[in-house]
């Protein structure tokens, strides 16, 4: 959804945004995850001037593919967060020393699109190395059997590679 700046009123502007995550993902090229459902946001947007101000919330769940056993999972994404828009580069650079956890970015043309924002946004929340659990085993180097369920059929390793026989005898003093 476009927003018109001259469109925020002195009063402000609180929106209850519901997308379609396909529809999203389509606009937004390559990404690391998929959108399976809804995107809903609810956004509280301020103008002080030129500057805007969102106060924003959002809800959806993400689908990924486990960096260890490849199997796809899906995560909740969202909760909170701030953004700061503003047209003047001194003034984003200022603010961003100070910011804490908001986010701030220049402004340009006359309207802005609560999708890229809700992307942008998702993005910022998705793990670099998606994990389906964090003690998920993966797959057999050997094999390529998923370990979570059990140990597959392969030998297990009970000859010590040579190259750390050694440690062994090494102690710390
Ligand atoms: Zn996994
Ligand atoms: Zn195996």
């Amino acid at each position: 959804m476009k927003i018109r700046i001259e469109d925020i009123t002195e009063e402000g502007l609180t929106l209850d945004v519901v997308e379609e995550g396909a529809a999203l993902t389509a606009v937004a090229g390559s990404l690391d995850f998929t959108i399976p459902g809804q995107v809903k946001a609810r956004l509280e947007i301020t103008k002080t001037g030129a500057d805007v101000f969102v106060r924003g919330s959002l809800d959806a769940a993400l689908g990924f593919v486990c960096g260890r056993c490849l199997k796809a999972f899906e995560q909740k994404s969202g909760g909170a967060f701030n953004l700061f828009f503003t047209r003047e580069a001194e003034k984003a650079r200022e603010k961003e020393l100070h910011a804490g956890d908001m986010d701030v970015n220049l402004l340009e043309g006359a309207e802005f699109d609560t999708s890229e924002m809700l992307l942008a946004q998702l993005s910022l929340d998705a793990p670099m190395k998606p994990l389906c659990n964090a003690d998920c085993k993966g797959l057999c180097p050997k094999c390529g059997e998923e370990l979570n369920a059990g140990p597959c059929k392969c030998p297990q390793a009970s000859t010590p590679d040579k190259r750390f026989a050694k440690l062994k005898d090494f102690k710390v003093r």
